[in-house]
């Protein structure tokens, strides 16, 4: 079943036409996990092709392009940060039954996890806790105590990369939340490009985006938003691995402070 609809655009800026898809049409077979998409000069070429058509698109036609052309294979991965809340705030509106899910690295702050309930709530969406196969105590005693206290890039591999890889199997595209504007890793990111990383196509509807507009959806929507960004928290990822940031600060200044480390790894092709 699918119902055409024609409403505002979530982004408040025009009208677009919504078609909200049947929960069959965005359920992967059980045969997915093993049909990976391989990135043929072809496929590398629409790509990039598509990126650069989708430069001047709205965040929502970005994602609209995205749900009809990998039908089933799309997923999105959230942290539950403001730009996650916009993405799922839209996706709500085009295509619900997205399969949505958070890394859970059992190092996230109980305000984050309580987002879960919140976005169940406010749109009906289950956001799945994909985590490691240790948990927090078995993997400290595994590695004689807090693996981020002194190799965070180790920490944030075991807890978040090689989890993504594992939520990602029978997937095509996967959906981030993130600004060219919020890092020089980040600055280089096409709206539709081949993540070589994950084996996936990456898609980042609000590239272009800057962080006013996205505190200005939240305001206008009524998105739900972790309320540790009321408390100086600009950025939240891990709590052992995130301060509240003075007003003048980046950013992302309170994101691994005391390390050179400014990405999880999940946006960097490296
Ligand atoms: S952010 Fe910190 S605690 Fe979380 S996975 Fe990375 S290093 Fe580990």
């Amino acid at each position: 079943m699918q119902v055409e609809k024609t409403t505002s655009g979530s982004d408040g800026r025009r009208p677009v036409a919504l078609r909200v898809l049947h929960p069959d049409d965005m359920i992967g077979t059980e045969d997915a996990a093993d049909d990976a998409l391989v990135p043929t000069p072809e496929l590398l070429a629409e790509l990039d092709r598509t990126s650069q058509r989708l430069e001047s698109a709205t965040p929502m036609q970005i994602l609209r392009w995205t749900v009809d052309r990998f039908p089933g294979k799309f997923t999105m991965a959230t942290a539950f940060g403001p730009e996650g809340m916009v993405v799922i705030h839209m996706l709500s509106q085009i295509a619900p039954h997205v399969p949505v899910f958070n890394l859970d690295t059992g190092y996230q702050f109980k305000e984050t996890l309580e987002m879960r309930d919140r976005v169940k709530q406010r749109y009906g969406i289950d956001v799945e806790l994909k985590q490691p196969e240790l948990t927090v105590a078995q993997y400290e005693a595994a590695n004689g105590g807090p693996v981020y206290k002194t190799d965070p890039d180790r920490c944030c591999l075991d807890r978040k990369n090689k989890v993504l890889v594992q939520a990602a199997r029978g997937f095509h595209a996967w959906a981030s939340a993130i600004r060219r504007d919020q890092s020089p890793d980040r600055a280089v990111v096409p709206i539709v490009g081949w993540d070589n990383k994950f084996g996936l196509v990456k898609v980042s509807p609000l590239a272009n985006w800057t962080k006013k507009e996205v505190w200005a959806l939240i305001a206008s929507e009524s998105i739900p938003y972790n309320p540790l960004h009321d408390q100086g928290y600009k950025s939240i990822g891990c709590w052992p691995c995130t301060r509240s940031v003075a007003p003048e600060e980046d950013e992302r200044a309170g994101r691994w402070s005391g390390f050179a480390k400014k990405e999880c790894g999940l946006h960097t092709s490296n």
